[in-house]
């Protein structure tokens, strides 16, 4: 593959870079997966509430592609946090989705004022155990979410997806991750494309090594250690997002763009957001 993988800490393997499907509708979302996986691309990310995982589903079956080479991520939506419906959910995702198991299983929001996640990580444990999942995490977790979860329950989440990129950098829950050993995955890796990817910095850097300004954006992820998922219904551009593995960016470059952090996001807070 030309997607190098991070090792989970269950040591299961993730490819560095997936395809992302927030905001496609099912069957754009069957027709960019199949072309993401003609890409090569072999991690897909889904959602309940995203509305295509049967799409997604359909696009996998049709690659050919053996299960096994193919890393497929789903998040449990916030109304069916709680122990039993989180079972469920997952039940129905899988169903979805026309798979055995699950690679990778994530809590979408922690929802700190319902006081539920607790409980909806325990039936992730249960699914975990039980081999119908071979990853769990989150997303959205903030460290004290995190902290109370790795005090109350077994399993230390393999990842937490959050919102990155050279806007919001999240420097302390990195820090935090891999103290834990938690892997930082990046959801809008390239700032949802509004105005990140016209910055005159990462323009020269692009014009300087000949790439496009997705592509430095992408690169600099990568050389910071984030699992990124950057997506696109752009058959040129879910093929360019995925060609960041044949070129580096030096420590002038890294700096130009880590100078550009403003802590600022693109979506809502995860310590107050209650939707759903
Ligand atoms: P993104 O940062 O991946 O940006 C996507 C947009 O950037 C595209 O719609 C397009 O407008 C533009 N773009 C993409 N490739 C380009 C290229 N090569 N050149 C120019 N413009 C390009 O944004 P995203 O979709 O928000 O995030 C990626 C994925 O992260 C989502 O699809 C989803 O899977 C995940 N996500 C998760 C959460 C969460 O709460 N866990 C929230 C948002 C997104």
């Amino acid at each position: 593959s030309k997607v190098p993988p991070i090792i989970l800490n269950n040591g299961v393997e993730m490819p560095q870079l997936g395809f992302g499907v927030w905001q496609v509708p099912d069957d754009e979302a069957e027709r960019a997966v199949a072309t993401a996986l003609e890409a090569g691309y072999r991690s897909i990310d889904t959602a309940a509430i995203y509305g295509n995982e049967e799409g997604t589903g359909r696009a996998i079956a049709a690659s050919g592609i053996p299960r096994e080479e193919v890393f497929v991520t789903t998040k449990l939506w916030n109304s069916d946090q709680g122990y039993d419906a989180t079972l469920r959910g997952f039940d129905t995702s899988l169903a979805r989705l026309g798979l055995e198991y699950l690679d990778l299983f994530l809590i979408h929001w922690p929802l700190p004022s319902r006081g539920r996640y607790v409980d909806t990580y325990k039936a992730f444990e249960k699914l975990h155990s039980d081999g119908r999942v071979r990853a769990i995490g989150v997303s959205n977790f903030l460290p004290e979410h995190l902290e109370r979860l790795i005090a109350e329950t077994s399993v230390i989440p393999a990842v937490n997806q959050i919102e990155l990129h050279p806007h919001m950098q999240q420097h302390a829950a990195r820090e935090f991750h891999a103290e834990q050993g938690i892997a930082t995955e990046a959801w809008s890796p390239l700032g949802q494309g509004k105005g990140l990817l016209e910055v005159p910095a990462i323009v020269a850097i692009a014009q300087k090594h000949n790439r496009t300004p997705a592509q430095v954006v992408l690169r600099w992820h990568v050389q910071l250690g984030n699992i990124v998922i950057p997506k696109s219904v752009t058959p040129a551009r879910i093929r360019e997002n995925i060609e960041v593995f044949d070129f580096g960016l030096d420590e002038e470059d890294l700096a130009a763009i880590s100078a550009l952090n403003e802590d600022r996001r693109l979506g809502p807070n995860p310590a107050t957001f209650d939707m759903g």
